[in-house]
């Protein structure tokens, strides 16, 4: 680690780098806050991983994702925020100025820290998952589940999100399989009810996808195992969602910021703030509800004024009693 003299200070520092983190630039820039913004490990976060995005308002033709993620981080660099690759590994919360460390042992001092370092979609893990990412495979039917129209298609998981996204697909599509591992749906009662009164969602109990069958380019199909009988058989669909939870990107944060019961950062209704003052949470990292790019750049933007307004009361505060020092 760099000897302290050696320590850069930074008036507002932005973990993560998907909408809500460039939000955050972009209005935290334009406050003159002056922002550095560490990208994490995939600059542009989740939508890099997508293809076509249709529902982000200003894009009245769609627009691929990595190309809108590249469109907000020019916006953020206009207005002159520090943008850098690196990943941050350890943050000090407990004593102002906050203290982080990055991937080349760097070592930032801040006086405000906006996280966005957003959440991670979880796959089964079989390598024709990963095959096939954005060519039939996805984790996201609100924003996928249109290319399918009139098309067969599964999702895997029986919780509310699996629930949910098959209801938004059987609106769409000709045919629903859902793909749940056990006889019965963690979703609650009243989405379960919804779900099985859908006459085109067929429930597959107990199975699991064995493999993502396709011709190369695209999915074809699903090879589906019996849990209880070891039994296989195949299923044609033309998309394979999966819908099996999100893991918020938290790990750097335990034990300095309170974290819900799944690794979300708590942050105060109708705010961004979390319980350290000084530090916000936007985008995804701390929203396993909504989870849309419009939703995380909704809340980098509360999330930098938020920190505009920290920073002009600390520092009202500060005046005032150097102040009364001098009375
Ligand atoms: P959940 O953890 O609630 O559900 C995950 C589902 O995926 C479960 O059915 C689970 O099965 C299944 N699953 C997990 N791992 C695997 C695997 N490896 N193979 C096959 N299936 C698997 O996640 P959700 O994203 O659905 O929900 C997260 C939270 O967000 C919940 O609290 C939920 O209530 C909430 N939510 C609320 C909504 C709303 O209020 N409108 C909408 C969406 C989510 P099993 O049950 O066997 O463990």
């Amino acid at each position: 680690m760099k000897p302290e003299s050696e320590y850069e200070r930074v008036e507002n520092l932005i973990i993560g780098s998907g909408p809500a983190g460039y939000t955050a630039a972009i209005y935290a820039a334009r406050a003159d806050l002056k922002p550095v913004v560490y990208q994490g490990m995939q600059p542009g976060g989740q939508l890099t991983g997508t293809t076509e995005v249709d529902n982000f308002p200003g894009y009245p033709n769609g627009v691929q994702g990595p190309d809108m993620m590249l469109d907000l981080q020019h916006q953020a660099e206009r207005f002159g925020a520090n943008l850098r690759w690196g990943v941050i590994t350890e943050v000090d919360f407990s004593k102002r100025p906050f203290k982080v460390v990055t991937d080349d042992d760097k070592v930032i001092l801040a006086d405000t820290v906006i996280i966005a370092t957003g959440a991670t979609a979880k796959y089964i893990g079989l390598e024709s998952e990963v095959r096939y990412i954005g060519h039939g495979v996805s984790a996201c039917a609100t924003c996928d589940g249109f290319f399918y129209r009139g098309q067969d298609v599964a999702i895997v998981g029986g919780g509310d999100t699996a629930a949910e996204e098959a209801i938004y697909l059987s609106k769409m599509t000709r045919k629903v399989y859902m793909i749940v591992r056990r006889d019965e749906l963690r979703a609650s009662k009243a989405m379960q009810h919804r779900v099985m009164n859908i006459p085109n969602i067929e429930i597959l109990w107990n199975h699991k996808p064995q493999e993502i069958l396709g011709d190369g380019k695209v999915v074809t199909g699903v090879l589906l195992e019996n849990v209880k009988t070891g039994e296989t058989r195949e299923i044609e669909v033309q998309g394979y969602f999966v819908a099996i939870g999100h893991a918020p990107n938290t790990q750097i944060f335990k034990g300095q910021i309170d974290l819900n019961e799944n690794g979300y950062i708590n942050t105060i209704p109708g705010t961004t703030q979390t319980n350290i003052p000084g530090v916000f949470a936007a985008g995804d990292v701390q929203d396993h509800v909504f989870r849309q790019a419009i939703t995380a750049a909704g809340t980098g933007c509360m999330a930098a004024i938020e920190a505009e307004r920290y920073l002009s009361e600390v520092r009202s505060t500060s005046e005032s009693q150097v102040m009364n020092m001098a009375k």
